[in-house]
């Protein structure tokens, strides 16, 4: 989210993000941005254009931090329901990689 306001002109109110347990046997989570506002605002379609340049500013801010796993300036997200506990830093950092 902290990247998101690098490479696109999105106010961080008009969008947010989820992670979603599949259904199923597996362990499949899925990530979702979504517009924050009735009727959609573009928000998160400007997050699906941009996803390579986001997740490459998102890669660099992590890579900046000096933290070890994952902390407030990096990837942690305030208001997240299940207090970031799905959250790991190197694990991130191979996602936006392949992202990227
Ligand atoms: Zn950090």
């Amino acid at each position: 989210m902290r990247a998101l306001q690098l490479v696109a002109r999105v106010d961080l109110k008009q969008v947010n993000f989820t992670v979603v347990k599949e259904l199923g046997e597996n362990n499949d989570y899925t990530g979702y941005f979504y517009d924050t506002s009735d009727g959609g605002n573009g928000a998160a379609e400007a997050v699906f254009k941009h996803l390579p340049k986001l997740a490459s500013a998102a890669r660099a801010i992590a890579l900046d931090c000096n933290c070890d796993t994952g902390c407030a300036k990096c990837i942690i997200q305030h208001g997240c329901p299940d207090g970031n506990t799905a959250l790991l830093k190197q694990l991130g950092l191979v996602l936006l990689d392949a992202i990227a």
